[in-house]
């Protein structure tokens, strides 16, 4: 049986076929309609789920924004373009008469992180730091959602009360300080309109405002985890995103964890799927959760 597996992302849509083996073939990828309008994500789904007809015998989508009872809401205005309410399930299952299972897709990347991992561990929580910082949790083998889809928005945990406003309405977030979009809007002087990547690049090269920023970034991850072992005593973290798997990132959140007491403590692996986290992760998903 071939899953088609979706993942709807800020800039780009991607999809491919998951076989029985969890191999991932046929992918393709187009650009995230800039036009927030249904319509135009619709269409662009269409064009997107045309090429695999007759193909596959379910689909799995993985999406940002909250995914409650398969629609869409997006939580930062500024991410889908404040696309609201869109029935994704049920527009989904429309373009392509297959059943669908819908899921967010930070959500999604938990989930196949975990399987990596499920031989050792029943406690997982996952958390990427990329544009933004989003995650999600596995407690005992079951993937955390929540009442109404909220669970594991760790991005959105306060960091700081006198922090920046973030994209969500609340200020302080951990997105608003750690993300990526947080630490270029954070660069000053000679760093001022450089992305993330160059900030980071700076860092490895010596630039002490480049290091401050990453470090800032790194200890309100930090916290983060401590938090989150606190709340869940959770057996491992999976860092993953392009800031969370950037050079050197990973190890500077593990120095600044050893120097908390013992009991905050907890290991932390490096994102086994990296842009493939939502597709896969939806596709296992749907193995237990289909229709
Ligand atoms: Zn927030």
């Amino acid at each position: 049986m071939n899953t088609l597996a979706i993942d709807i992302g800020g800039t780009k849509l991607a999809a491919a076929l998951i076989n029985d083996e969890h191999k991932i073939f046929q992918r393709t990828e187009i650009s995230t309609p800039a036009n927030a309008a249904p319509q135009a994500l619709e269409q662009a789904l269409a064009r997107l789920v045309d090429v695999y007809q007759g193909q596959a015998q379910r689909v799995a989508v993985a999406s940002t924004g909250i995914i409650d009872k398969g629609i869409l809401t997006a939580l930062n205005p500024d991410n889908l373009g404040g696309l609201n309410h869109f029935p994704l399930q049920a527009t989904v299952e429309k373009l392509t008469g297959l059943p669908c299972v819908v899921l967010n897709d930070a959500q999604a990347a938990a989930w196949a992180e975990y399987c990596y991992l499920s031989a050792q561990f029943k406690h997982v929580t996952f958390i990427t730091v990329s544009t933004g910082v989003g995650g999600g949790v596995v407690v005992n083998g079951e993937l955390l959602t929540g009442p109404y889809a909220f669970a594991g928005h760790i991005g959105h945990i306060q960091a700081d009360p006198n922090g920046p406003l973030c994209g969500c309405g609340r200020v302080g977030c951990v997105e608003a300080i750690a993300s990526g979009r947080a630490i270029a809007a954070a660069a000053g002087h000679e760093l001022e309109g450089k992305n993330t990547r160059e900030i980071f690049a700076q860092a490895q090269s010596g630039n002490a405002q480049a290091q401050q920023l990453m470090t800032r970034s790194a200890q309100a991850i930090c916290q983060l985890i401590a938090n989150i072992k606190a709340l869940l005593d959770t057996e491992c973290i999976v860092l993953g995103g392009s800031v969370g798997l950037a050079q050197g990132y990973r190890q500077q959140v593990e120095q600044q964890l050893a120097q908390s007491p013992a009991a905050f403590q907890v290991p932390i692996y490096a994102a086994h799927y990296q842009h493939d986290a939502g597709l896969m992760g939806a596709a296992l998903w749907s193995e237990n959760h289909s229709a």
